[in-house]
């Protein structure tokens, strides 16, 4: 090998080594996100989720929630860690669903009433489930709120920063690239779990249509934006139906969770 050739490769590999660790320092010294262990992140989810029970209608049917722990045990693959994630239902008109820290999903049951299939209910949870495994809840949080306050939330359970980090995951989007990035994951899941991904683009479009009603706007739809592009960068990336898809939830158990998601007229609809 010539001297000149050697250098260059020296020269190349000390340039991709500073490159690389450049990109690390800047990721982490931007997020502090180091800074929040496991054990961190779940005292502030359970703190979120004491929050949540208490503000909002929780719906404990045993057996909805059974079906609801099926699709998620399918999306995840691995029981292990589909028994770290835990889905909440809770009563309310507004079609909506979003991650928590500590592995929580919230899903209002008018999102699921409005599911054509559990294919379309799949699919959401498919994305959230991207969110929560690409650590897209803590980044946002990290980035919007601070670390600082979020250790500090951690011990000192600050209510008013509780409400505030609901508000921001149930009514703001993630950054773009974060969105596509949970799409795309979520693609891999269903396909992995043999459930139709097409739901998900499906889910899209049909809220997409959806016009705000007596039921309010479909919040899902504010916090993800640019439906239309989404639906097409979906479609192209599904292939063909593949026969070898599968229901993961019965008719039966279909019908029996629409009909426990079915929110009717409200009274406060009726002003
Ligand atoms: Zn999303």
């Amino acid at each position: 090998m010539g001297k000149a050739t050697y250098q260059f490769l020296v020269l190349a590999a000390l340039f991709f080594a500073t490159w690389f660790l450049l990109g690390r320092v800047n990721y982490v010294k931007r997020l502090h996100l180091e800074q929040i262990n496991e054990k961190t992140e779940k005292k502030i989810g359970d703190l979120i989720i004491k929050t949540v029970y208490a503000q909002q209608t929780v719906i404990e049917n045993d057996s909805l929630s059974s079906l609801m722990d099926k699709l998620k045990t399918n999306l995840c693959g691995d029981s292990t860690e589909a028994s770290k994630i835990r889905i909440i239902v809770v009563d309310a008109a507004v079609v909506n669903a979003f991650s928590l820290p500590g592995n929580n999903i919230v899903v209002n049951n008018a999102l699921i009433a409005h599911c054509d299939s559990s294919a379309q209910l799949a699919g959401v949870l498919a994305h959230e489930l991207a969110h929560l495994r690409l650590h897209h809840v803590m980044k946002k949080l990290g980035n919007e709120i601070g670390i600082s306050i979020l250790l500090a939330v951690a011990s000192n359970g600050n209510a008013q920063v509780i409400r505030e980090i609901i508000r921001k995951l149930s009514s703001t989007a993630f950054e773009r690239e974060m969105e596509s990035d949970a799409d795309d994951a979520a693609l891999t899941y269903l396909e992995k779990a043999h459930i139709d991904p097409a739901g998900l683009p499906d889910f899209l479009e049909k809220l997409a249509e959806l016009k705000a009603d007596v039921h309010g706007a479909p919040e899902w739809i504010s916090t993800h934006p640019d439906i239309q592009k989404r639906v097409r960068t979906l479609r192209s990336k599904i292939q063909d139906h593949k026969a070898s898809y599968v229901n993961v939830l019965t008719e039966e158990e279909w019908i029996y969770l629409k009909d426990n998601c079915d929110i009717g007229p409200r009274a406060e609809d009726t002003n």
